[in-house]
């Protein structure tokens, strides 16, 4: 039977925002209650995170921690979920390898995360081949844990797609090892991609456009003051539009009606709200202060905890020295089975050697 195993991770390009958090890591906490799931692993991607920042390892090297802290701070029990360090895990570049051969440049060519990313860092002309490679790494990144659930992002879709072909070819080719992965999206369509401050389509490391989890209250207000709303909605009185304004797909994302109950009861839903926003007569500062108080009702036990964990560094190398050691465990595990299924475990197979032997033996 398919086992229900997570796996999911996030580069350790920066600290973790709340577009992370409502496109996975929420996700992951509540998962990490649920008996019908056979395993977590999240990972730290940080090999991933080489291949557009080679240069710059020290920024990996400060923001492995920063992450691991998010995790915990986000509610992440390291009893329950295995966390662990790609880079320390080297079946993973082993896998890649052997996946390398069960795809194409033009498969890769047309994914369209990675053509979005490409342009993002103005690689056209001078594509990283690493950078290129990564989703068939991460191909090997959730099936070497024979991930079957993967709680992501939208962003995420083409990766877990080629991650089936891979497999289906690679269990047509070698005979039926490993398995195929389902994408587990947020029900809730704002939470897919959420846009960043400035309105721009993701929220992202990269593009500074984040709310962090780590934020301290006046810089979430600050944040959330000067982002991006409808350019059109000049004076109070004008009517307001709702697509592509980020306050509003921030309430879509955040809010729940008990919301307007405890901090805005003018209003009993966000729908109501969205009447008098678009008919006119209702300002954007207003709409911001009432985001910013469901926000700071959600971060506020995030930064409690991220303070508990601060005070305790080492215990927090020891989840991780412990995930890794057990990631370990399971990939060569799973590196033996596909090793075995390629028939490239020579110095395993005895039968091989026998037959071999055999073969050069003088005629009885
Ligand atoms: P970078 O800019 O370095 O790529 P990032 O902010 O895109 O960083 P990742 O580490 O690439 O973050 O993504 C980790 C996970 O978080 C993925 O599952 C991704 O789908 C999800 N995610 C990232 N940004 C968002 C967002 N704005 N909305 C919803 N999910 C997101
Ligand atoms: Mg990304």
């Amino acid at each position: 039977m398919k086992p229900k195993i997570i796996l999911t991770g996030d580069r350790p390009t920066g600290r973790l925002h709340i577009g992370h958090y409502v496109g996975s890591l929420s996700r992951r906490v509540q998962l990490q209650n649920d008996p019908s799931f056979d395993r977590i692993f999240i990972m730290i991607a940080d090999a991933q995170a080489l291949t557009d920042n080679a240069d710059n390892p020290e920024k990996l090297r400060q923001n492995v921690l920063e992450v691991t802290l998010d995790y915990l701070a986000a509610g992440i029990d390291p009893e329950r979920v295995n966390i662990f360090i790609q880079s320390a895990v080297p079946e993973l570049t082993e896998l890649t390898f052997y996946y390398m051969n069960l795809t194409t440049v033009s498969r890769v060519q047309r994914n369209p995360t990675v053509k979005t990313e490409i342009q993002m860092r103005n690689f056209e002309a001078n594509i990283p081949l690493g950078f290129f490679c990564y989703p068939v790494s991460q191909a090997a990144d959730i099936t070497l844990f024979h991930g079957t659930v993967v709680p992501v992002g939208e962003d995420q879709k083409p990766m877990i797609e080629l991650t089936n072909e891979i497999v289906r070819r690679f269990n047509a080719t070698y005979g039926e090892t490993l398995y195929e992965a389902d994408i587990l999206l947020p029900d809730n369509k704002a939470c897919q991609r959420l846009p960043g401050t400035d309105g721009k389509a993701k929220m992202s490391k990269s593009l500074g456009n984040c709310i962090y989890l780590s934020d301290p209250a006046d810089i979430v207000e600050q944040k959330i003051k000067s982002m991006y709303t409808d350019p059109t909605h000049l004076r109070v009185s004008d009517p307001g539009h709702l697509e592509g304004n980020a306050v509003f797909t921030y309430l879509d994302a955040f809010c729940r009606d008990e919301h307007f109950l405890k901090y805005w009861p003018d209003y009993k839903n966000l729908d109501e709200l969205k009447e008098h926003y678009t008919r006119g007569g209702l300002g954007d500062m207003k709409c911001k202060m009432f985001l910013c108080k469901i926000m700071q009702e959600l971060l506020e036990p995030i930064r409690e905890r991220r303070h508990y964990w601060e005070q305790r560094i080492p215990e927090v190398y020891e989840i991780l020295r412990r995930g890794t050691e057990e990631a370990r465990r399971v990939g060569q595990q799973t590196i033996s089975e596909v090793r075995e299924a390629m028939r490239i475990n020579y110095l395993d197979d005895s039968a091989l050697q026998d037959e071999q032997a055999r073969k050069y033996s003088p005629a009885e």
